[in-house]
């Protein structure tokens, strides 16, 4: 009951049950009337020769024509959406104005009662149960309405036949009374139902709503960076592929830009420093790019550029040339300001068939050589840049057919004491003669090595080799192996190369690594481990290249290596160039002062040899002293140099 009564309320404070409820009635009104209307117009027929005329046929017929502009409005706006509000509205008004309908149609049916047979009198009790019945069948979902029409008319009947004095109309208008009981039951139970109904439907419509909020959540963050706000990786490379489905004949001119010194940035301030840097580019690339083109965070500190595809070659220049001067203008940041630089590749595609992949490649090959000249500026990609990546590509090919580990192999250069001439050991250097490619640097191969993954392999070919060269070198004599970075940066690979070390029954002390710090940039954790590991069982570790990367002194400090290797850029240029010679000073005595040996490389004369000794470097090694040898000859050479300085060597190992 307590519901019915609640129920009979309208819920203002419900828009969506509001809605629900008029949507509902619209559809079910229009019978409502027609039923109504049929009715009467019946009643009237059979009335009109024993009633007066105006009862008989003006009143039905008046309130009928009521009926049908109400049918007819109903159908007009009872298919509009609609506001809560409105809804409010007009259900008050429907309810006023079914009880005011109802009294006059149940008013009109009892006047005729008057000037009928029985017959006529009995089609009187009918109208008056069935506009009931259909009263609480068609306003069930206004159960104020409901109850108050079927009250009007039940009451109308019950009043009229209870005292009519014929005992089948008595009996009628009692079993009415009875019936009211069950009809309130029905309208309630039903109205319950429905907005049990409206509520689920509401619960699910709010779940829905909120799955698909999050879809499109998800969906933009897999497609934006979250720090910057700008497309990512992922959308950058859909909407390129989906600029070269559109335009296969006109391809977008694309560009990388990635900034330099945003690593030390991160090291020095904080990630939340970097993080501006990284916002305040993306702000100033936007800017630049006025609205038009995309620009795209491909990840760290990797900008990728969808040019517009109307903008000129020139244009494209230029605006490459102004992100260079933006990322050179100071960063304002807690605490101070800060300085770095960036460079920018950019491939314009000629003809047609390019793949996504493919342009990012070229314009990052482009952005590789601008990186390398270190100098902050734009670089397109050529045709001799074509040129480097065919053949790049071609080795990378080549490097994993299968006579790739037939055709490798070691050469051994000479590494010399300079203090007395002797030769202290080699350094194993890789050689690859390809049947099909011919004779090719490892400044190019083991690149390919590295980025097709194929380096674990090759490195662990080439030790073995390096492994049984020392077996047949003279015991003193010492042997330096390249690692590459991802060598040094993977447990794996180090644990192998310790298992062949004493699987051959090498001595590890014969043994040294030569690692770059690039190799440490990219993993420094695992390098300070593998290194650790290495150093434990008695292998030394030199730093090579070293002047031509970071030259962290924090890595000297942190990393505890055995040697320094002065690059031969440096060494090589000794006696010509000042700061060469400089340089090279500066990492002999910092060598002295730390403890550590200095190698120097690539020395080509014996002024330079002479220099260095005077310099304070102890070892050296360069065509000046041997270019890199076959096994045989390297171990002829230590023998030769041997007898030259009148020290004899121990019997082959
Ligand atoms: P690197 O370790 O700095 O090796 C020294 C390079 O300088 C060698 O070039 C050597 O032939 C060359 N060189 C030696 N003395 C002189 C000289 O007096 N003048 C001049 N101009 N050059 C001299 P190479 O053999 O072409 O090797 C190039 C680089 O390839 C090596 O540089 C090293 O980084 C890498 N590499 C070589 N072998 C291996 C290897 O087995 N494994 C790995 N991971 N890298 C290797
Ligand atoms: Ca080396
Ligand atoms: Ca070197």
């Amino acid at each position: 009951m307590k519901n019915l009564l609640s129920g009979m309320r309208l819920q203002k404070d419900n828009p969506t049950f509001l809605i629900a409820q008029y949507n509902a009635l619209s559809s079910q009104i229009p019978i409502l009337y027609i039923l109504l209307v049929i009715n009467a117009l019946a009643v009237a027929i059979t009335h009109i020769h024993t009633a007066p005329i105006w009862l008989a046929l003006y009143i039905p017929v008046a309130l009928s024509v009521v009926c049908v502009f109400r049918i007819a409005w109903w159908q007009i706006h009872g298919k509009e959406q609609v506001t809560a509000e409105y809804a409010y509205n007009v259900m008050r008004r429907t309810i006023v104005l079914a009880a005011v309908l109802t009294f006059a149609f149940g008013g009109w049916a009892v006047a005729l009662y008057q000037y009928g047979n029985a017959y006529q009198q009995g089609q009187i009790a009918y109208f008056l149960v069935v506009a009931g019945i259909s009263c609480v069948f068609c306003l069930m979902h206004l159960p104020l309405a409901a109850i108050l029409t079927t009250a009007i008319t039940f009451s109308f009947m019950v009043v009229t036949f209870m005292f009519s004095g014929k005992s089948v109309f008595v009996a009628t208008a009692t079993s009415v009374i009875f019936l009211s009981f069950p009809f309130v039951r029905v309208i309630n139970s039903y109205f319950q139902n429905f907005a049990g109904l409206v509520r689920l439907t509401e619960e699910l419509g709010d779940k829905q709503a909120e799955a698909e909020r999050l879809n499109l959540i998800n969906s933009r963050n897999a497609l934006q960076d979250q720090l910057t706000g700008l497309p990512n990786r992922r959308s950058f490379f859909r909407e390129l592929q989906d600029m070269l489905l559109q335009y296969p004949d006109r391809p977008p001119i694309i560009g990388l830009v990635d900034l330099d010194g945003f690593k030390p940035v991160n090291d020095v301030f904080g990630h939340a420093a970097g993080d501006l840097v990284l916002k305040q580019t993306a702000e100033r690339f936007l800017t630049i790019m006025g609205g038009k083109g995309t620009v795209a965070r491909l990840g760290g500190d990797e900008f990728g550029i969808i040019f517009p595809r109307d903008m000129a070659e020139v244009v494209v220049a230029e605006i490459g040339q102004a992100f260079c001067s933006a990322l050179r203008e100071p960063y304002e940041i807690p605490g101070g300001s800060i300085r770095i630089s960036g460079s920018c590749g950019i491939v314009v595609p000629e003809g047609q068939g390019h793949t996504a992949e493919q342009l990012y490649e070229k314009a990052d090959f482009a952005l590789y050589q601008v990186k390398s000249r270190r100098n902050g500026s734009v670089e397109f990609f050529s045709h001799h840049l074509e040129e480097i990546l065919r053949q790049r590509h071609l080795i990378e090919l080549e490097l994993q057919g299968d006579d790739f580990a037939r055709e490798l192999s070691l050469e051994y250069q000479p590494i010399i004491d300079l203090g007395d001439g002797r030769v202290v050991g080699f350094e194993a250097l890789a050689r690859w003669n390809s049947a099909r490619l011919g004779r090719i640097s490892p400044d190019a191969f083991i690149p390919a090595a590295e980025r097709t993954a194929m380096i674990g392999k090759m490195t662990r070919i080439l030790f073995a080799e390096a492994l049984t060269a020392l077996a047949q070198m003279p015991a003193p004599l010492r042997l330096s192996f390249n690692l590459s970075a991802r060598d040094i940066c993977d447990h794996e690979t180090s644990m192998t190369l310790l298992a062949m070390i004493h699987g051959a029954g090498i001595d590890p002390r014969r043994i040294e690594f030569e690692i770059t710090e690039t190799a440490l940039l990219s993993d420094f954790n695992t390098a300070y481990e593998v290194i650790g590991l290495l150093r434990a069982t008695g292998i030394t570790i030199a730093l090579d290249d070293f002047g031509t990367g970071f030259s962290s002194l924090s890595h000297i400090h942190r990393l505890e290596f055995d040697k320094i290797k002065i690059d031969k850029s440096f060494v090589m240029q000794f006696d010509r160039d000042v700061r060469c010679m400089n340089i090279t000073r500066s990492v002999a005595n910092l060598c002295r002062n730390l403890g550590i040996v200095s190698v120097a490389e690539g020395v080509e004369s014996e002024a330079i040899a002479d220099a260095l000794l005077a310099s304070g470097v102890r070892l050296a090694q360069g065509y000046h002293f041997s270019r890199p040898l076959r096994l045989e000859n390297a171990i002829a050479f230590a023998r030769e140099s041997e007898i030259a300085t009148q020290q004899p060597l121990a019997a082959s190992a």
